[in-house]
């Protein structure tokens, strides 16, 4: 359910319908936009009494949702949510941001080294998973609290954000004092108890598309995180299965123009895990571009053959010089910068 309020409404309007909200034991999320606040209420809706509520001064109406997604739909928010990472990054406005660096933090040294390259090239937010959550429990784990230091590092010499991954509830807040945002992987998409937890720290999270989620699904994550209070949400692209094997995944293009209609939340593509293959990371970047994507996740190493994981579909830091290059003539078309 949605409360529109009157044009001229008054803050204390806003906070006197959320009272009255919270007192039928429901949830109020106040949203102020460019040209209304609406008020979004989440829970069972069902039993409210509409005309307590069109009763309140300041309310113009009432809009019932249909969608199970609420509070990151259109509906409830008709603008793009821009999501402000620092004063200089913002995600979902008209510049595309690249997110760049290798699948894990393996040492100190191969994180400066390919953090200094995908600066100078233009990245503006290192990724690298101190943390890894691997099919095998016998492949890389990750170097933990350690790798989240080296990440620390990375961001004081190299003037970068870090996006890293938080694999589980007890790791989270560790995780959030590090890095500018947190990821949530594709294994960890509905896991629910981490969606809250997320959604219950101020840090922006980067939601990553479950391998095999429908996009109601992928939307329905989302709204765990911004039902708990947090709305600074950034989804990804990153593939889904099928039956095709000449990739790992199939990067599933067609979700961004989708998810960008049913949603005011940003959306960024991961061709890297979305194809596996290191050649097919520059075509599928310029097709993210196309379709409205508002940023790139790119898996970066300067070794890709000697990389702990995902070498195959690492690019080497020669060949993202070259994508960066592209992506701003790309924008530019689209009219975006880079
Ligand atoms: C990653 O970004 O390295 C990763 C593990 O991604 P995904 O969750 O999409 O597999
Ligand atoms: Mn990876």
């Amino acid at each position: 359910m949605l409360i529109v309020m009157e044009a001229n409404a008054t803050s204390q309007m806003v906070e006197k319908v959320c009272t009255e909200i919270e007192k039928m034991g429901l949830k109020a999320h106040a949203m102020p936009g460019a040209q209304r606040t609406a008020i979004g209420v989440t829970g069972n809706t069902a039993q409210v009494d509409s005309d307590r509520i069109l009763a309140q001064v300041g309310v113009k109406e009432i809009i019932h949702v249909t969608k199970p997604y609420k509070l990151v739909s259109r509906e409830f928010y008709p603008e793009n949510s821009v999501i402000e990472i620092s004063s200089d990054v913002k995600i979902g406005g008209d510049k595309i941001i690249i997110m760049a660096g290798p699948c894990s933090v393996e040492s100190r040294d191969q994180c400066l080294r390919i953090a200094e390259r995908v600066a100078k090239a233009g990245a503006k937010v290192f990724r690298a998973g101190a943390y890894k959550p691997r099919t095998s429990p016998y492949s890389f784990q990750g170097l933990k609290e350690e790798g989240l230091k080296i990440l620390a590092e990375v961001r004081k010499q190299h003037n970068l954000l870090i996006v890293t991954e938080a694999i589980d509830t007890e790791t989270l807040g560790l995780v959030a004092e590090y890095t500018d945002i947190i990821q949530i992987g594709a294994r960890n998409m509905q896991n629910y108890s981490l969606l809250k937890k997320a959604g219950q720290q101020p840090k922006p999270v980067l939601l990553k598309r479950g391998m095999s989620a429908t996009l109601e699904e992928l939307l329905m994550a989302a709204e765990y995180i911004l039902n708990e209070g947090n709305r600074k949400v950034i989804l990804c692209e990153r593939g889904v299965r099928t039956f095709a094997d000449h990739t790992r995944n199939t990067l599933d293009l067609s979700a961004i123009p989708f998810v960008k209609r049913m949603s005011h939340l940003p959306i960024i593509s991961d061709p890297s895990h979305g194809t596996g293959r290191r050649d097919k990371v520059l075509p599928l970047s310029r097709a993210s571009l196309a379709v409205g994507a508002d940023g790139l996740l790119i898996e970066v190493h300067h070794d890709p053959a000697n990389a702990l994981s995902d070498g195959q579909q690492s690019i080497t830091p020669d060949t993202f010089d070259k994508l960066t290059k592209e992506m701003q003539a790309i924008a530019a078309v689209m009219g975006r910068s880079c």
